[in-house]
């Protein structure tokens, strides 16, 4: 996710119908590749191993992700973010194996004919703590939430204002620093979307807007640092995190999400 300090972008774009069903295949690719990383994570697989499934996927599709290569401190090295327990997102790919207990963060992305799908799902490695499997679930009913709010009609605050509250109610933190953002062309469009806001402030929301949703929640603080690495991001109190993302499109009739089989 953009940091929201360093969002460069300014034209908000809209797609036509015939855009968004080129976005469903992304997002319908990008998802059975997650699922194939999701299928192979178990104690003693590396991260780095759950790239290549994702890899393997795109090859079969012929399609790349974005993240491969993205700009950065350097370019980002792999097709996917892997980030682990305190981990909230930007994890590199690497031969540290998981271990039963770890909860895994998945953030990946697909580019089909020119359009970008964008998602992540965090889940457990065998059995996990009754605090990690309640942040893994408010982190998907934070997303759900937010996902309800994208109508015609609405505005942008009402997004990160139903994510802010839903998260605050169960006693974790949302942080403030990387954002869900527009997606399209590029994977990293206008406007960035907070995981916060005000009910009824900021941008119209209007049909054929297309925007990643994501939710990053911390169990201590909202407060993050960066690795040495210059990309992952972990929580500042080392407590848990987790994160879960969709592609969606504003539709007429409400939200379609594309990034699903
Ligand atoms: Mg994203
Ligand atoms: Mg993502």
């Amino acid at each position: 996710p953009p940091r929201s300090t360093l969002f460069p972008y300014t034209t908000l774009f809209r797609s036509s119908a015939a855009e968004i069903a080129i976005m469903r295949e992304a997002g319908r690719i990008n998802a059975e590749a997650l699922e194939a990383a999701k299928a192979a994570i178990a104690p003693g697989v590396s991260t780095l191993e759950l790239n290549e499934a994702v890899e393997a996927v795109h090859r079969k599709y012929g399609v790349y992700s974005p993240f491969k290569n993205y700009p950065g401190p350097y370019p980002f090295p792999a097709s996917i973010c892997a980030s682990v327990n305190e981990e909230l997102v930007h994890g590199i790919p690497d031969k540290r194996k998981l271990k039963e207990g770890d909860i895994v963060s998945i953030d990946c992305g697909t580019v089909y004919q020119g359009f970008v799908g964008d998602s992540a799902f965090t889940v457990g490695v065998g059995e996990i703590t009754p605090l990690a499997q309640k942040l893994i679930e408010v982190t998907k009913q934070a997303l759900d939430a937010a996902i309800a709010q994208m109508v015609p009609g609405n505005h942008l605050g009402d997004i990160g204002a139903a994510v802010e509250a839903l998260v605050l109610k169960h006693g974790f933190h949302v942080t403030h620093l990387y954002t869900g953002h527009g997606v399209g062309r590029e994977m990293h469009e206008s406007p960035m979307v907070p995981n916060y806001g005000q009910p009824g402030q900021g941008i119209l929301l209007r049909e054929g807007m297309t925007l990643a949703i994501e939710p990053m929640v911390l169990v201590g603080t909202r407060y993050t640092r960066e690795l040495k690495n210059q990309w992952t991001v972990i929580s500042r109190d080392r407590s848990l995190t987790a994160h879960q993302e969709h592609t969606v499109a504003i539709r007429a009739n409400g939200p379609e999400i594309l990034t699903q089989l």
